[in-house]
């Protein structure tokens, strides 16, 4: 459905916005781009509907190369969404909504028709149609917006910060609203946010981007399981981390029951031995100075991860994390000379 490849733009005064973007999206997907401020989070929305062309690379949208496209044109076959909602001041809700509709040329009753639907669908009454955006609250006025972007049914909906502007609970009523909505409809929609609730609620995939480029592009589940990298863990946050995986925790509270030192040559055997003994399912590794090493099949969340390889079914892997590192808690050691073992109740024991 939307396809870029190898897509960089940079702006006159040589800034690299966006830079070798390339991704491929599917007809119904709700896509969340998030990313800290200046990402290029807008700007690679806005070369969607050639708001802002490319340097470099292509666009296309069901296999037509967005460049070949009339860009006016192309712009009434994408709903588009900003926060700023920009509902004409002069024009009643009902001409706001049928705007896109009118351009294209539907009959006056189909357009009618259409506004009602609507206006029912996110539940306010048909009285609304003939009063003016000024009197309007906020969030209705932002969900005038979104349905503006509905009215011409296109199947491409793009989404820049709709809700930002909103107090908490009317974007979390909108949010609910909208998402049901796209489930309803159909629609394929880019949704740009720097809000990771956001993200995580809305979100069929979610692309994490910095500095121009993609991070990290997965499920919300996908994300909370494994993040990328340290910025991805850092943009999600722990409490959102420990919260989606109840099994996880923090090195220092692994810690935190007593250590049982052991010394000399051990192996895999050993261990299991010793967590049987311990009645726990998991070890954790400590030399002297409290730096964790061994040879574990953790899962710990932390880039060095990705540096781990399979041996005999086990994943050997070298590092060294801080306390704060999150862990979760099924790990595995083969021992290694002289150091500290450190057991990990089971949850069930505890
Ligand atoms: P985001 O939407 O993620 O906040 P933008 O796409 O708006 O990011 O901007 C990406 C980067 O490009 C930023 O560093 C921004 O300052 C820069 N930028 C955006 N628009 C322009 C422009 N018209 N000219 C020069 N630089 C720009
Ligand atoms: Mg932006």
């Amino acid at each position: 459905m939307l396809r870029f490849e190898h897509v960089s733009k940079m702006y006159k005064n040589g800034k690299t916005a966006v830079d070798d973007l390339s991704f491929e999206f599917e007809q119904g997907e709700f896509i969340c781009f998030i990313g800290p401020s200046g990402c290029g989070k807008t700007t690679t929305m806005k070369m969607i509907n050639r708001l802002i062309e490319p340097t470099k690379g292509s666009i296309y949208i069901n296999g037509e190369n967005v460049m070949e496209k009339d860009p006016v044109q192309l712009r009434r076959e994408i709903g588009y969404v900003i926060q700023q909602i920009g509902l004409f001041p002069h024009m009643t809700i009902r001409q706001n909504i049928s705007l896109v509709p009118k351009l294209l040329k539907w009959p006056e009753e189909k357009r009618r028709a259409r506004a009602a639907e609507l206006l029912n669908l996110v539940n306010m009454t048909p009285d609304y149609l003939d009063k003016y955006p000024h009197e309007l609250s906020g969030g209705q006025q932002q969900r005038i917006g979104v349905l503006r972007a509905l009215a011409a049914d296109q199947p491409l909906i793009l989404m820049d910060e709709p809700f930002g502007a909103l107090d908490p609970i009317t974007r979390d009523a909108l949010q609910e609203e909208f998402k049901k909505l796209q489930r309803r409809l159909g629609k394929t929609i880019v949704f740009v946010t720097h809000d990771m609730d956001e993200a995580l609620k809305l979100a069929d995939r979610i692309v994490i981007m910095r500095d121009g480029r993609i991070v990290q592009c997965d499920t919300p589940d996908e994300i909370l399981r494994n993040p990328a990298d340290d910025f991805v863990e850092e943009f999600i946050g722990k409490d959102r981390l420990i919260q989606a995986r109840p099994n996880i925790q923090t090195v220092e509270q692994i810690m935190n029951p007593s250590p049982i030192t052991i010394t000399g040559d051990r192996t895999l055997t050993d261990a299991i031995q010793l967590m049987k003994q311990n009645r726990v399912d998991s070890l954790l590794v400590v030399d002297d100075q409290k730096i964790l090493k061994g040879y574990v099949d953790v899962e710990i969340i932390d880039q060095k991860r990705r540096k781990a390889r399979l041996v005999n079914d086990v994943l050997e892997t070298e590092f060294t994390v801080a306390k704060d590192t999150l862990v979760r808690d099924t790990i595995r050691v083969i021992l290694k000379k002289g150091v500290k073992y450190v057991p990990v109740t089971d949850h069930e024991h505890r």
